[in-house]
């Protein structure tokens, strides 16, 4: 029947790369207390917010958007501190700018690389693309073996090596000596993904300078505006031009392109809310450390890996669920994640929401 048909047409077509692959999972978060993917909990003060309706009533969507976001990158230039020279790429997110770095470097025997574990999305881009993808193996508590990674770079090659910076899900950071060793002797592209940068002091648009080889990738997704899909690319001309020819035309829609000039006018407001966020991080670490059977890795990030007691894990995931609160299971995503859950730095109000659903699973 069509059913049968339509079956065979599709395992006959679909390319088996991309048959075998899960689509990148997002929980239904219906009703839960979302502490799962990263995002600021914070709204805009009621004044920012008025004046933002205003603009949107004003934008006009019956035309396609400007087709580079000259207001968007000049803000950029402006809000960051772009060196002078360094040309910007905007994305869809980082995950499409990830993608349109792969898209520009691809070909065959091509090659990602990026540690392991780290943002997924990384090898998913490999997979899509049907590239070679490597994951570097981290030591116990999640650094860089770095003669071990410098091996593998001179055995494999890598078109391009992504390193989140800091890391995710981890929370750390690789260390200035190793990325500049990396740098030193990689042969093809090295993205810093600076997506957490708003919660540490790390900051590598100035390397751009010593490294014909290098990108500079973030994202206003963590900072506060997850809802705009917007990620940026820094690099040299020579880099950024070849690589915005794999991007559609048009990616970056008017209504994106208004909120986020209009957002980087009053980017002081985000920079308040990360930084109470970075106050909150120091805090429900010390709190999680205190509760019975919980490890706490150390973050430089709005999130934080624990550890639970073997086998817990689920549990825990399951219990706070049962009470409201989505968190990130790791458990069972990578071998070195094992008993590993991932939880978000969030207001006072919610972090003590997740403390208290916590001691009482942790005593159970
Ligand atoms: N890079 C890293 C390291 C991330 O953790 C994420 C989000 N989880 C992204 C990139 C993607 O961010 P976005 O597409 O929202 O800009």
């Amino acid at each position: 029947d069509f059913r049968d048909r339509l079956d065979t047409h599709v395992t006959r077509w679909v390319n088996p790369t991309i048959g075998a692959l899960k689509a990148y999972p997002v929980p239904d978060s219906t009703g839960l207390l979302k502490l799962d993917a990263m995002e600021n909990p914070f709204v805009w003060p009621e004044a920012m917010q008025r004046e933002w309706a205003e603009l949107m009533s004003a934008t006009h969507v019956n035309r396609y958007p400007h087709p580079d976001a000259p207001d968007v990158k000049a803000g950029i230039a402006e809000v960051f501190d772009v060196p002078e020279g360094v040309d910007i790429l905007l994305g869809n997110g980082s995950d499409e700018l990830i993608q349109l770095i792969a898209m520009a470097v691809n070909g065959k025997g091509r090659t990602i690389m990026a540690p392991e574990p780290s943002f997924v999305m990384y090898q998913m881009v490999a997979r899509y693309l049907s590239m070679e993808y490597v994951g570097l193996p981290l030591t116990d508590t999640f650094e860089i073996d770095i003669e071990q990674t410098l091996r593998r770079i001179e055995a494999e090659d890598p078109a391009v090596i992504f390193l989140a910076q800091p890391n995710n899900p981890t929370g750390n950071l690789w260390g200035d000596e190793k990325l500049r060793r990396i740098l030193e002797s990689a042969r093809g592209l090295v993205v810093i993904d600076e997506a957490y940068t708003a919660f540490t002091e790390a900051d590598y648009l100035d390397w751009l300078s010593d490294f014909p080889n290098l990108l500079v990738m973030r994202t206003f997704s963590k900072v506060g505006l997850a809802g705009l899909r917007l990620g940026m690319l820094f690099g040299h001309a020579a880099w950024i031009e070849q690589i915005n020819k794999c991007r559609l035309p048009y990616n970056i829609n008017s209504l994106t392109q208004a909120t986020a000039a209009f957002a980087l006018k009053h980017f002081s407001v985000f920079e308040n809310q990360t930084q109470e966020l970075v106050r909150q991080r120091r805090q429900l670490s010390a709190q999680l450390a205190e509760l019975p059977g919980l490890t706490v890795f150390p973050s430089e990030a709005n999130f934080i890996l624990v550890r639970t007691q073997p086998g817990q894990a689920d549990l825990l995931h399951a219990g706070l669920k049962d009470r409201g609160i989505l968190i990130k299971k790791l458990h069972g995503s990578h071998p070195s994640l094992e008993d590993c859950l991932r939880v978000n730095v969030s207001s006072a109000d919610e972090n003590r929401q997740l403390l208290d659903a916590l001691t009482e699973l942790c005593a159970e």
